[in-house]
C-alpha cells in the first residue's frame, strides 16, 4: 500500500519536498467495508489551496495527512451488501493505491464502463463546473463573444465547446502554439491566443473587435487585465478559478487597479459571480450528466486527457499543472484495471 502525504506546506510554488511517499501493508476490508484499488487519480488546481492553511471554502490537508483527490477505483474486496468485487466506483480516496470505504459517497460506474477516467474530467467535476458556470452564470446567447483561458484544460475546453453549441463566437487563451492549434482545430474555437506573447493584450483587443460579452475566469492575473477594458455593457463574468495566483505569496505589484475594476463593473453593469461547483450546484448534477452524456455520444464535445503512469509521479505532475505543463485533463494512472 503506497500513499503520498503532505510533508510540509509550500511557500510559493510547491516542490518535491512538500510531498512524501509512504508504504505500509495493504488494508483489509472489515465488516460493512469495501477495499478499493485506485486505477485513476485526478490532479486538479484546487489541491494547491488544500496544501495551504489559509482560510478557504474547504479545510486544508493536515501536514502528514494523505493528499486529497478524486479517484476512479475498482472494488477488490467487498464485505458490503451493495458492492460487488470488480465493479467500478468514483471515489474521493486521495493520493494512494488502496483505500477502505464504508460505501458512503461512492458513485457507482458499473461493471465495464466505456471510459472510466472520464468521470474525473468531462463527465465529472471539471465538466460540471464548465457547464454550470457558463450556462447558469454566463447565460450565453447566440452571436455573443465568449472568452475563456486555460482553454485546453478540462474546464476551459468544455466551456468553449458548450459556448459554440450555444452559438457564441469563442476566443480561447492558452499557453503556447500547440495548445492554441488544438483549441482551434480539434475543439472548434474561432480563435485562440497565446498568453505568453509579448503583445497578447493587443492581440486580444484585435480579435474581440465587438468586445467581450462573457469572460469565463479561470486564471486571473494579466489575462484578466487584458480582458477588463474589453468587457461590454451587461457582460457576465463567472469567476471559476484564478490559477495564475495560486502560488502567489503576496499581492501583485501596483498600481492599485481596484478602483478601475469597480468603476468598470458599475458603469458597464457587469455581473461577476464566483461559484464553488458542488456547494452551489450539487443538486443539478443529473441535468449536467444527461446533457453531457448526449453531447459526447453525438460527438459534439471533444475531450483530451493526459495520462501519467505511476502514483510516484503525482507530485511532479501536479507541480507542472500549476505551470501549464499539462496538456488536457491531468490524470495519474495508478494501476492497470
Ligand atoms: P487545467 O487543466 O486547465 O490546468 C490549469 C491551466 O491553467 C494550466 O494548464 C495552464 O494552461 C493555465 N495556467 C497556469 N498558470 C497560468 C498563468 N499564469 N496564466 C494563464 N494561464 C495559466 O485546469 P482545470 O481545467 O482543472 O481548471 C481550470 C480552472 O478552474 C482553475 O482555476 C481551477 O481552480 C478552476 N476550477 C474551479 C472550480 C470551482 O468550483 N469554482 C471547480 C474546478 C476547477 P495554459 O498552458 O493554457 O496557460
Amino acid at each position: 500500500h503506497q500513499r503520498i502525504v503532505l510533508a510540509s506546506r509550500p511557500s510559493g510554488a510547491p516542490n518535491a519536498d512538500n510531498f512524501r511517499l509512504e508504504s505500509s501493508s495493504k488494508p483489509v476490508a472489515g465488516d460493512g467495508q469495501v477495499l478499493l484499488r485506485t486505477i485513476y487519480l485526478s490532479l486538479d488546481p484546487y489541491m494547491r489551496g488544500r496544501m495551504s492553511d489559509a482560510k478557504s471554502y474547504a479545510e486544508p490537508v493536515a501536514v502528514n495527512d494523505i493528499m486529497v483527490g478524486g479517484t476512479v477505483c475498482q472494488v477488490e474486496e467487498s464485505r458490503h451488501p451493495d458492492f460487488e468485487v470488480g465493479e467500478w466506483v468514483l471515489a474521493y480516496t486521495g493520493w494512494q493505491n488502496y483505500a477502505l470505504s464504508d460505501g458512503e459517497g461512492l458513485l457507482k460506474l458499473g461493471k465495464a464502463p466505456a471510459a472510466p477516467s472520464y468521470a474525473l474530467g468531462v463527465m465529472g467535476m471539471p465538466g460540471f463546473t464548465a457547464y454550470m458556470g457558463l450556462l447558469d452564470i454566463g447565460q450565453p446567447k447566440a452571436g455573443e463573444t465568449l472568452v475563456v483561458a486555460a482553454a485546453t484544460g478540462p474546464v476551459g475546453a468544455t466551456v468553449g465547446q458548450i459556448g459554440k453549441l450555444k452559438g457564441c463566437r469563442v476566443i480561447g487563451i492558452a499557453g503556447g502554439a500547440e495548445k492554441c492549434r488544438h483549441a482551434k482545430e480539434v475543439l472548434g474555437f474561432d480563435e485562440c491566443l497565446d498568453h505568453k506573447a509579448e503583445d497578447f493584450a493587443e492581440q486580444l483587443a484585435r480579435v474581440c473587435d465587438q468586445g467581450i460579452d462573457i469572460y469565463f475566469e479561470n486564471v486571473g492575473g494579466k489575462v484578466f487585465d487584458a480582458v477588463l477594458p474589453l468587457l461590454n455593457t451587461s457582460a457576465r463574468v463567472p469567476v471559476c478559478g484564478l490559477v495564475s495566483q495560486y502560488n502567489a505569496t503576496e499581492l501583485p505589484a501596483g498600481p492599485d487597479r481596484l478602483s478601475l475594476l469597480m468603476s468598470t463593473i458599475l458603469v458597464k453593469r457587469i455581473k461577476m459571480q464566483g461559484f464553488i461547483i458542488f456547494d452551489d450546484y450539487g443538486h443539478r448534477y443529473e441535468e449536467f450528466a444527461k446533457d453531457m452524456g448526449d453531447w459526447l455520444s453525438q460527438g459534439k464535445i471533444q475531450y483530451k486527457e493526459q495520462l501519467v503512469e505511476g502514483l510516484e509521479q503525482a507530485p511532479q505532475a501536479f507541480i507542472g499543472l500549476l505551470e501549464g505543463k499539462n496538456f488536457g485533463k491531468l490524470v495519474i494512472k495508478v494501476a492497470e484495471p
